[in-house]
């Protein structure tokens, strides 16, 4: 079970990183009742996301797959570690994509926990959930959030590249000299640069890749640099940059507010080294505002304040 930090340790947060509460006019409780009706599970609720009120009352969420169980331990991460409970279910991409349908997305962005106890490590529920996707709502960009498919890589990107999905984000979290310390010895930076490589390469059509980085964790400004300029080097298309918060006293501690005048610097740089798109900011996670990321990237709108 996770322990909430008592509120006396808690870091003060800064102005820039209040959240807004659900509002009762939003679709914040529509969205609710639907996933929670379909018995789906949502990165936003798993990892205790700040900006569900204002995704949700959009309209939007991001689905986690595969269960709500992880088999890795990431410093930084609330989604709950442990021993998975079973096979994936077989009927969860087909209920994802009717309630995808009713939700009326017009970009569906789809994750998932990392199954290192599956042989295919979840490949082919991600190739069935992409499937089910693109017939029950046909006109929706498809985006997946991958976990790194511990040493079926190849073999995994084939099955779910089969599929087309419109995006493929996979993330590096964090800089290459903290990366060993906060992902564990089962994750690799330069794996993960790889992955997002590779999957380019395999692609017979043009696919989107993207990535994202969680500052705050002890990082320099000039690593996250150095860590976007490998992304690039890797051929990747958008990137994402936001604030760490530390969900329980088990988790890493934050080690610094980055203020938003630092994110703007990053949007420049990131710019600067090419990216179709660099979303950054205090509350900017993976899959915030991921149609409108991906829309930046595909026009040439660039860098997004938000
Ligand atoms: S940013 Fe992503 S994870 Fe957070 S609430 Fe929005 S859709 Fe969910």
């Amino acid at each position: 079970m996770q322990t909430s930090l008592p509120v006396a340790e808690r870091p003060r947060r800064p102005e820039w990183m209040k959240v807004r509460a659900p509002s009762a006019s939003s679709k914040y409780f529509d969205v609710k009742k639907l996933i929670h009706g379909a018995s789906l599970h949502t990165i936003c609720e798993e990892a205790r996301c700040p900006n569900i009120a204002e995704c949700w009352g959009r309209g939007t969420a991001t689905f986690q797959i595969l269960g709500d169980t992880c088999t890795r331990a990431c410093r930084y991460c609330y989604v709950h570690s442990g021993k998975p409970d079973g096979p994936p279910d077989p009927l969860e991409p087909l209920r994802l994509a009717n309630t995808a349908a009713q939700m009326g997305l017009t970009h569906v962005v789809v994750t998932s926990v990392d199954r290192d106890d599956l042989a295919d490590r979840g490949a082919a529920h991600y190739a069935a959930t992409i499937r089910a996707l693109k017939r029950k709502v046909p006109g929706a960009s498809v985006e997946v959030l991958t976990p790194d498919f511990l040493d079926v890589e190849e073999d995994a990107l084939r099955v779910v590249l089969a599929e087309r999905p419109d995006v493929f984000n996979h993330n590096i979290e964090t800089v290459r000299r903290l990366h060993p310390n906060m992902r564990g010895a089962k994750a690799s930076y330069d794996k993960a640069l790889w992955l997002l490589a590779r999957a380019k390469e395999l692609a017979d059509y043009a696919v989107m890749t993207k990535s994202g980085i969680i500052v705050g964790l002890g990082e320099t400004n000039d690593e996250v640099v150095e860590t976007m300029r490998d992304l690039r080097a890797h051929g990747v298309d958008v990137i994402t940059i936001g604030q760490y918060l530390q969900p329980s006293t088990k988790h890493a501690k934050i080690d610094r507010w980055v203020h938003p005048d630092e994110f703007r610097w990053f949007r420049e740089q990131g710019e600067a080294l090419g990216f179709g798109s660099v979303f950054a900011g205090p509350l900017v996670r993976s899959s915030y505002r991921a149609d409108e990321q991906r829309h930046a990237a595909a026009t040439g709108r660039g860098a997004l304040a938000y």
